[in-house]
């Protein structure tokens, strides 16, 4: 069989302890075989980040300005215990934070779902992906633990110096305060990550704030996605066959949980923040939620949801056994060959991706899967696969 060509490459951030294990496993026994791999190459692996001064991972987020197509391993998020661990010079910040920051997007989290891992919602039947506004409200809020009476006010000074002020309250006693904001500018680009994903994925697409409450505040992003929707996507969803549907936070998620799923969630701040654990949860396993983000210019860049698994990754340092589960590193993988099969028509390598997904369910489905799913499954006489039998056992199946 000869290998199926990539004319573009994919911009490829490798990463930390066990998912940088199960990356190399992944490429040597799924891709590379099947696939003259094109990728250009970023290790934003701590070591080098921590060489490079985190250059590598701004270096990474630009070639995906580049070439419009990213595929990322978990990385480490340096906190106290790491700096003495890789003797770092400084606390980098997360690269996910850094890349968001740079491709100014939205993520979509969506669960793989197979048969013998069943949702704890029972209704639902396809997977529910939540996207995250992931800029401002609560998590840029600044707060006062007010003392004891005394007055509140909000307070706006123009550039001109005219001013707008609003009563908050009238303390009688002690309190609390918090101030927060969001900018027209992000609720925009959610606004457009959303629309272009649904329509990519040909999904219906739910928002929900509080407008009713918050009239300036909370209804501001329902008027935008609103405008944006009926300037820029409206005919485009009505050709696709899909839907935007608008409703208040609290009738969407008593709809949720009655739904069958198949649709894209976006969320305000805090409501993704919560409903997207909520929903994950729900769904079984932390190890079988993808995760992409997705620019308002359309740049994508897909990862698994959880973390470097550095638990596992202590236990094979010490030559031990591991059962980590590799299903949502796959599916980044497939993800951003499915996607650059599709930007440059090619495609065996979009064929491609859907047969390794097909492989990693089958070989789910048939009883072969790690401990994670073994100890969860409703499937009865399953065979519990250390991290590399899993992978050799799709590699079967493929
Ligand atoms: P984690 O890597 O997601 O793992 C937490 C626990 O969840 C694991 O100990 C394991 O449970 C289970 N788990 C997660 N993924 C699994 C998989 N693929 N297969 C089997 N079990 C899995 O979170 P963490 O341990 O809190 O974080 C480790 C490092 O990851 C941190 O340095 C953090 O900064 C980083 N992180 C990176 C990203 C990212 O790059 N996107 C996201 C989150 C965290 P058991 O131990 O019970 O088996
Ligand atoms: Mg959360």
């Amino acid at each position: 069989m000869s290998k199926i060509e990539m004319t573009t490459p994919l911009v490829e951030m490798d990463g930390d302890e066990m998912t940088r294990i199960l990356w190399k496993m992944i490429k040597d026994d799924l891709l590379s075989p099947f696939i003259n791999l094109k990728t250009e190459y970023y290790d934003l692996g701590l070591e080098h980040r921590n060489a490079t001064d985190d250059q590598v991972t701004f270096d990474a987020a630009e070639a995906t300005k580049k070439y419009g197509v990213a595929v990322k391993c978990a990385t480490i998020t340096p906190n106290a215990a790491r700096m003495d661990e890789y003797d770092l010079k400084e606390m980098w910040k997360s690269p996910n934070g850094t890349i968001r920051a740079i491709l100014d997007g939205t993520v979509f989290r969506t669960p793989i779902t197979v048969k013998g891992i069943e949702p704890t919602v029972r209704t639902w039947k396809k997977p529910i992906t939540i996207a995250r506004h992931a800029y401002g409200d609560v998590y840029k809020g600044v707060e006062i633990k007010v003392p004891g009476a005394g007055k509140a006010e909000l307070v706006y000074t123009a550039e001109d110096g005219t001013q707008i002020k609003e009563l908050i309250h009238d303390f009688d006693g002690a309190g609390i305060l918090q101030g927060m904001h969001n900018t027209e500018g992000s609720i925009r680009s959610f606004a457009k990550s959303c629309f272009t994903y649904a329509l990519d994925t040909k999904q219906d697409l739910w928002f929900a704030t509080k407008d009713t409450i918050s009239k300036k505040y909370d209804h501001t992003f329902k008027d935008i996605f609103q405008e944006i929707y009926d300037a820029e996507y409206k005919e485009k969803f009505e050709t696709a066959g899909i839907e935007y549907f608008y409703t208040l936070i609290d009738d969407a998620v008593a709809r949720v949980m009655k739904s069958e799923g198949g649709y894209i969630w976006a969320c305000k701040n805090y409501d993704g923040d919560v409903m997207s654990d909520m929903v994950s949860s729900a769904f079984g396993s932390l190890a079988m939620m993808t995760s992409v983000l997705v620019s308002p210019d359309g740049y994508y860049e897909y990862e698994a949801a959880h973390g470097t698994v550095q638990r596992h990754y202590y236990k094979h340092l010490k030559g031990e056994e591991t059962s980590t589960n590799s299903v949502a590193t796959i599916f980044a993988w497939t993800g951003a060959l499915r996607k650059r099969g599709e930007l440059d028509s090619n495609e065996e390598l979009v064929k491609f991706a859907d047969r390794l997904e097909r492989a990693t369910i089958d070989t789910i489905e048939e009883g072969t899967m790690t401990k994670d799913l073994a100890l969860i499954t409703t499937l009865k006489n399953v065979k519990v696969a250390n991290s590399g039998e899993f992978i050799k056992a799709i590699a079967e199946k493929l």
